[in-house]
């Protein structure tokens, strides 16, 4: 369509809107092999922009297509069916940093390693490490869910984005999430990460930070087959040894980094390891040392420790010239992204060896072995026809390996324009369908970059058949029997309330609601130590799984306060302790769920790998959902190896806000620190805890560090205590009785003192708090014997709360929506789809306080 950078009633500049066809050749392709001709290029400078721009292409029935720094690898930012690309790059700015909070606000267009230098020099560290990294951008990040070397350690893209603000299909603006944690909605935030600009378009992201360790040690290390390097990550994992990376180089792409740049590889070596160990200087030789053992004893050798930081560098510049390498060899070269559980690395290496000698393709490969995520890279000719159907062919098959081991079909670099075809191999239609009806829940006409994700076509989805409803109380055993008594509601229609154990609601309150509890799906179905996942019928209680995991050196970082909680409950009221600003939160550790939707269609969303971008992340819908967007059935939890040391402080404080300001003196220490809370005992006494746990170099030079830092701002005597910080967060919420009312306060952890400030007097007075410093929230109990005044009083915690863009919500009652918003309209439009009948519509489950 022809297009003017004038256009009647809108008002972009020439400078803005550009159309001009040689400008546009650039916005062809990304860093992958796909084309599709724009029709004009915008550069937004506000999120205001963004909306005009999308409201107008609307009105024109324009495609838009978010772009960042077009690296991406599947097509994400190719406009295949044209449109306006809106390319972000002058959206540069980072709007701030807190050191007190450990977290920030960046603009769409700043670039990876821009954000994580300006992180470094106030002595912190924005983990999601990219090889792109120098140009890639953060929205280009967000919208694949990059990863990197260190994401084995630190996590990928999403564990550090706690909220965005982006524009919606219909131009209207969205804030979801942001510096808090855990908002009481649902996570909105973590379905657009990853989405590859097809749900929204990101103008700006509240993340996260952590402290740069203080000190790096790197070893390379030789290995004369795939299968024995292969062997020596599962045994370092096995160990409960967490390298920071875990990369691996084969023979054939070492000849290839030599010949380009020289830097001393092990060129007659089958394979490599590099393993790069962090930490305090005082654990650092302990790690390398018991890694070298291991790595030894697994026929690893040549052993390369390095001595300086250049030499350390010289082994990082050899891994990271893969790519031009490559260049100088063949015209291109294709890189295949593919993720499988990471046990079974050496056997996957060995069939897509076999498979590519069978194409007669020339590949090498350089991968990231502590993830599972696998990246082949064929050599090619684009120009060579026959060769590249041979190139996509194997492709195919090496995919169709992944699917078979349960991997994924991409593990970082999105499923775009390239993997689409591949989807329905992954996902079953009910699960394709699932995604689908995310996408037209948010953009119902297709206008945010059409085609990409999914398939234009999609088969019907498979509907359980409904089930006779026999009683008022019903346990399934299966998914399949939860999806079809669901399917019976449906039918019925009938209302239906997830509950993990009958016995303790109060049936006077949901008269006619048929009950469906998971306490019959308990149990361990899977334990894959090497892999670093458990899978739990949802039913079961953390505290069975927390004791199974610990005879086996392993823990779920997560705690219950309740012996009965079980893991689906923890999961759907998204509880997390103190410990979680160590280990993230449920968002961060479900791996998978199984699930049965209110119509009667079964997923499993996720996989049992750390890497998976194919596909919307559904995980992120079912943590906090509190029932309402269908039954999980089991659960797929990361693992974590037990810490070899834990111990906390203990200082008396004279009260809360001393605590806290206390408490933030220390931040900048945090690295081995597990929980941070200030609360009151039964004398009256304040105390603020702090737990240390991992190896015990680390914690003791950390609590030195603390200690210092304690002592610093005036505190007293600091004692050691075995009572951790986790602990009595439990111990507190515990207390809470039946005619308790329980409230979770969130607010940027920066502005906790202010929001302590701001609450009346007899607000903070006719509560027992407990406040985890290090998350921004705080948990309060009070009795309710009037219950107008209690209504008074959750009003008076929630507004200074809610004017620092903070939460205040009653522990385990469904969300509380703003129906003003637009994050309402898509949870709404979402339910229709899900949950047409209303089986599992929310209402307020004690009718109390909403
Ligand atoms: C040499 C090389 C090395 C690489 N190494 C890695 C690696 O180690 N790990 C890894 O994960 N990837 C890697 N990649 C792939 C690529 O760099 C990443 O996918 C990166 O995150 C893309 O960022 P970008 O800014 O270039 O985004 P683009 O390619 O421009 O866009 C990527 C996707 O995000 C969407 N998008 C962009 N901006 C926004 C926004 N503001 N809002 C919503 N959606 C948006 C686009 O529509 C598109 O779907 C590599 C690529 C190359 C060329």
């Amino acid at each position: 369509m022809p297009m003017q950078a004038k256009t009647p009633g809108v008002s972009f500049s020439p400078q803005q809107l550009v159309t001009g066809a040689a400008e546009l050749i650039t916005y062809e392709v990304d860093a992958g092999f796909d084309r599709g001709k724009p029709d004009a290029v915008f550069y937004p400078q506000s999120a205001a922009d963004v909306s005009e721009l999308v409201r107008w292409a609307r009105a024109n029935r324009l495609p838009v297509v978010a772009r960042g720094a077009g690296t991406g690898l599947s097509g994400g930012a190719v406009p295949e069916r044209g449109g306006v690309i809106v390319e972000f790059a002058r959206m540069k700015q980072i709007v701030e940093l807190n050191p007190t909070g450990r977290n920030g606000v960046v603009q769409s267009g700043v670039v990876n390693l821009a954000l994580d230098a300006a992180a470094r020099q106030l002595g912190f560290y924005y983990p999601p490490d990219p090889s792109s990294g120098r140009s890639s951008l953060i929205g280009g990040n967000l919208g694949e869910n990059a990863g990197g070397p260190h994401c084995f350690k630190y996590g990928v893209t999403t564990n550090y984005i706690t909220g965005v603000e982006a524009v919606l299909a219909d131009g209207r603006i969205l804030h979801s999430g942001g510096q808090a944690f855990d908002y009481p909605e649902l996570d909105l935030t973590g379905l657009i990460v990853g989405s590859e600009g097809t749900l929204a378009l990101v103008t700006t992201a509240s993340i996260r930070l952590i402290r740069n360790p203080p000190a790096v040690k790197t070893l390379m290390v030789s290995f004369r087959s795939d299968e024995a390097a292969g062997a020596a990550v599962s045994a370092i994992i096995a160990a409960g040894l967490t390298p920071a990376t875990l990369e691996m180089m084969d023979q054939k792409v070492m000849g290839m980094i030599e010949a380009y740049v020289q830097v001393g590889l092990p060129v007659e070596a089958q394979a490599a390891l590099i393993v790069e160990v962090d930490g305090y200087p005082a654990s650092l030789d302990s790690q390398v040392e018991e890694i070298a053992a291991l790595l030894t004893a697994h026929g690893g050798y040549d052993l390369r420790i390095a001595q300086s930081e250049e030499e350390r560098q010289r082994i990082w510049y050899g891994r990271k010239s893969a790519a031009g390498a490559f260049s100088r060899l063949a015209p291109a070269f294709y890189l295949v992204d593919v993720t499988v559980p990471r046990s079974l690395l050496a056997e996957t290496l060995r069939e897509i060896g076999q498979v590519l000698a069978r194409y007669d393709l020339e590949t090498g490969h350089v991968f990231h072995a502590g993830d599972g995520n696998l990246h082949p890279c064929i050599l090619c000719d684009p120009r060579d026809a026959a060769q590249m159907e041979r190139v996509f062919a194997a492709t195919h098959e090496i995919v169709a390996i992944c699917i078979a081991k349960d991997g994924s079909i991409t593990g970082e670099h999105g499923v775009g324009i390239e993997k689409r075809q591949h989807m329905p191999a992954m996902y079953s239609t009910a699960e394709l369908s699932a995604m689908r009806d995310v996408k037209l829940a948010f953009d119902p006409d297709h206008l945010l970059n059409p085609g990409k994700v999914l398939p234009d076509e999609l088969s019907e989805p498979v509907y359980a058949a409904p089930t006779p409803l026999t009683n008022d109380v019903m346990a399934p055993r299966s998914v399949e029997e939860a999806a079809a008594i669901l399917a019976a509601c449906a039918v019925a229609p009938r209302r239906a309330r997830i509950v993990s154990s009958a016995e303790q609601v109060d049936s006077s309150l949901c008269a006619g609601t048929l009950l469906l509890s998971s306490h019959a799906l308990r149990g361990v179905q899977a334990f894959a130590p090497d892999d670093l996942y458990v899978t739990v019928g949802a039913g079961t209680p953390l505290t069975e799984l927390a004791g199974f995991l610990a005879g086996r050196g392993f823990q779920a970082p997560f705690a219950a306060p309740w012996p009965a909680a079980t893991v689906g409950g923890l999961v759907a009221t998204n509880l997390n302790a103190p410990l979680r600003m160590r280990y993230g939160g449920w968002r961060d550790n479900v791996l998978a769920v199984q699930a049965a939707l209110p119509d009667g269609r079964v997923i499993r969303a996720g996989r049992p790998v750390v890497k998976n971008v194919a596909g919307y992340d559904l995980v992120k819908l079912f943590v906090g959902s509190h029932g309402a967007l269908g039954m999980m059935a089991a659960i797929t939890l990361k693992l974590t190896p037990l810490p070899r040391r834990r111990l906390s402080l203990q200082v008396a404080v004279d009260d809360v806000l001393q605590g806290i300001r206390w408490a933030q003196a220390t931040a900048a220490c945090w690295l081995m620190t597990a929980g941070v809370v200030i609360d009151c005992d039964e004398y009256g006494c304040y105390h603020l805890t702090i737990t240390l746990e991992g190896l015990p170099e680390d914690v003791r030079a950390e609590v030195d560090e603390i200690t210092a830092a304690l002592h610093g701002v005036g505190a007293g005597a600091v004692a050691m205590s075995e009572y951790t910080a986790t602990a009595r967060w439990c111990d507190h919420l515990c207390a809470a009785g039946e005619n308790d009312l329980l409230l979770r306060v969130g607010v940027p952890p920066q502005h906790l003192a202010l929001y302590w400030q701001m609450l009346p007097e007899a607000a903070r007075r006719n509560g027992v708090w407990l406040v985890d410093v290090a998350s921004g929230l705080l948990f309060v109990r009070r009795r309710v014997e009037d219950e107008r005044a209690a209504m008074q009083w959750v009003e008076q915690v929630r507004q200074p709360a809610t004017a620092l863009r903070g939460y205040a919500a009653v522990q385990g009652e469904p969300i509380v929506r703003d129906e003003r918003s637009p994050a309402a309209d898509i949870v709404a439009a979402l339910a229709q789809r899900w949950d047409r009948a209303g089986v599992l519509a929310q209402g307020s489950h004690s009718g109390r306080l909403l």
